[in-house]
């Protein structure tokens, strides 16, 4: 099942209390003060994980709390600091804090880790407190809270290509033949209940030996646009979100004999429907692709929707995904639309002015050698 939003509650583990103790030792009368200090709680992190692309699990798992921090005990023995927890999300996601600083953190990179709570200090022991004058302190220190949020994370796929179209247009088996994605297929309306990401490769590459991997994209199949849909209709809007991340659009209409639709006019109410959900969607570059055309005998529609593209200087393709004709054309067309639109800087971390948030882009930390990469962690940087 696909979820792109989600509420849920962290809360970071409590820093362990300080230690009061004396040393006791045969032969060493009035040792000294040997109260240990209490280890911190462990922090909880956002970080954004390529393999993953739906938040389900934030469904029915919403409260996460990191361990606490052991006190400390006796002969300066510190406590254990607890664990991290690493709450791992599509990459895409977006951070909200519900109770006041918006936006977080925007996490578009693989790897981009924010520190959504703070564990709590661990205190000091009494070995911390004695002076000269004060030789058997009692004092020492509670551990502090660990930070608690309610967060909200809203997910936005990031895809280069968004396929839209009508219903049983052809979206989800172009996918499924240009790349290894496999969504579901039938000739019925709205078979495709969640957006499915494939992994293009334009150059026919295969990786095998001695080949260029040449350049890849990402394309997104949409579930089914209907008229209406930005009233609701059908599964409305909830999934042009995903689409207004995407640079490219490739519009999909079906044009066979057996299409009920005039294509033109499939094509106006579409494009009515995603002008009527943002303005920023219909300056998308658009690629009108007419579907299907093993089982297009008459070519008139076909011919129409053709002339029509031109006349508005839309770039035009016909396709069929099982004799596979026009599609290495198409893909190719995609790849060469990609290159002159300019790629978002994706290395920005969008957050809120002011939001008190850590990052790190462990991207850039990866250590072959380091066999327990979680271990220490890679330094945290501050935004301010
Ligand atoms: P979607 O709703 O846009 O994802 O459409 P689907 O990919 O699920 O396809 C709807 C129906 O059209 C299925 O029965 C497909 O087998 C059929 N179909 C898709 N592409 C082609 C094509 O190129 N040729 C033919 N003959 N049928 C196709
Ligand atoms: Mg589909």
């Amino acid at each position: 099942m696909f979820v792109d939003e989600a509420k849920i509650y962290v809360k970071a583990g409590d820093g362990g209390n300080g230690c009061v103790a004396f040393r006791r030792e045969k032969y060493v009368p009035r040792g000294g003060p040997s109260g240990g200090d209490g280890g911190s709680g462990g922090s909880i992190y956002v970080e954004a994980d390529q393999n993953d692309n739906t938040l389900l699990r934030y469904r029915y798992n919403r409260e996460f709390k990191a361990d606490r921090g052991r006190h400390g005990e006796g002969s300066n023995c510190s406590g254990q600091s607890g664990g991290d927890t690493i709450l791992k999300v599509p990459v895409g996601t977006l951070v909200f804090d519900e109770e006041g600083e918006g936006l977080l953190v925007d996490l578009k990179k693989p790897g981009q880790r924010i520190l959504v709570a703070q564990g709590g200090k661990g205190g000091r022991g009494n070995q911390h407190f004695a002076k000269p004058w004060h030789q058997a302190p009692r004092e020492r220190e509670e551990g502090q809270p660990g930070e608690e949020r309610r967060l909200r994370l809203e997910l936005k796929l990031l895809a280069d290509v968004g396929l839209v179209g009508f219903p049983n247009a052809g979206k989800s088996t172009l996918i499924s033949v240009i790349s290894a994605a496999r969504p579901k297929i039938a000739n019925y309306p709205f078979t495709t209940l969640e957006p499915n990401l494939g992994v293009v490769n334009a150059d026919g590459g295969t990786g095998g030996h001695g080949s260029e991997l040449g350049r890849t994209f990402v394309v997104a199949d949409l579930p089914g646009l209907i008229e209406g849909a930005s009233e609701g209709a059908g599964l409305g809007i909830r999934f042009l979100r995903h689409v207004e991340r995407t640079r490219l659009l490739a519009h999909l209409i079906d044009t066979s004999d057996i299409a009920e639709m005039d294509p033109v006019k499939a094509f106006e109410i579409i494009k009515g429907e995603l002008a009527a959900f943002s303005g920023t969607m219909i300056d998308k570059p658009m690629i009108v692709v007419a579907t299907k055309l093993d089982a297009t005998t008459d070519r008139t529609k076909l011919q129409e929707l053709k002339k029509f593209c031109a006349e508005r200087g839309l770039e035009f393709h016909a396709i069929s995904a099982p004799t596979g004709e026009g599609v290495k054309e198409l893909v190719r067309a995609m790849a060469d639309a990609l290159d002159k639109i300019p790629k978002e800087e994706l290395g920005d971390v969008d957050t809120a002015p002011g939001a008190d948030v850590d990052y790190v882009d462990i991207g850039a930390y990866e250590d072959p050698d380091d066999s327990e990469p979680d271990e220490g962690g890679p330094p945290v940087g501050k935004i301010s």
